[in-house]
């Protein structure tokens, strides 16, 4: 026989373990064994339904956690976390923000001069997290704005039509 994946045994060693759960579970709540329980007492297609039901439910619940992390999500709790900081108390003027995420850059720089990679992971963390603030307190789209340009690079030439660097 043919030696079967390593990630295909973690798939029917799991589901195992789920099914020897799920007995239990069955026996202490309905105290029998899903073969002993008397088919007069259940409507298995109806409970079926509404497991595959609830299964949707947990899926799309699940999904949402791992793909709402958009980059508007971003922006707004950049501005929100700004906010409850006091950073937005008067108003900003655009040039300031600029200047602090071109503060940020400077100290990517220097992190990256000391050769300290944690810390130009932060410094570069830093510049996205101005950058979503600014474009949370200007209501400004980001998202779309990136998507857009990301795609018109892409028809660009190469090097832009000869730029040196
Ligand atoms: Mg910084």
């Amino acid at each position: 026989m043919r030696e079967r994946p390593e990630t295909s045994q973690i798939v029917i060693d799991g589901i195992a373990s789920v099914v020897d759960g799920q007995d239990l579970k069955g026996i202490v709540k309905y105290n029998e064994t899903i073969d002993e329980a008397k088919d007069v007492n259940y409507n298995w297609e109806l409970m079926g339904l509404e497991e595959s039901v609830d299964l949707n439910k947990y899926l799309v619940k699940r999904i949402k956690q791992l793909y709402g992390l958009t980059i508007d999500h971003l922006c707004q709790e950049a501005f929100a976390t700004a906010i409850s900081k006091g950073w937005h108390d008067e108003e900003r003027e655009t040039g300031t923000m600029l200047a602090l995420i071109h503060s940020e850059v400077s100290e990517a720089l220097e992190a990256d001069r000391k050769g300290d990679e944690e810390n130009f992971a932060e410094e570069l963390a830093d510049i996205c997290i101005r950058v979503f603030d600014l474009s949370g307190a200007k209501d400004i789209d980001l998202q779309t704005a990136i998507l857009k340009k990301m795609e018109f690079n892409k028809s660009r030439p190469h090097k832009h039509g000869g730029k040196l660097y």
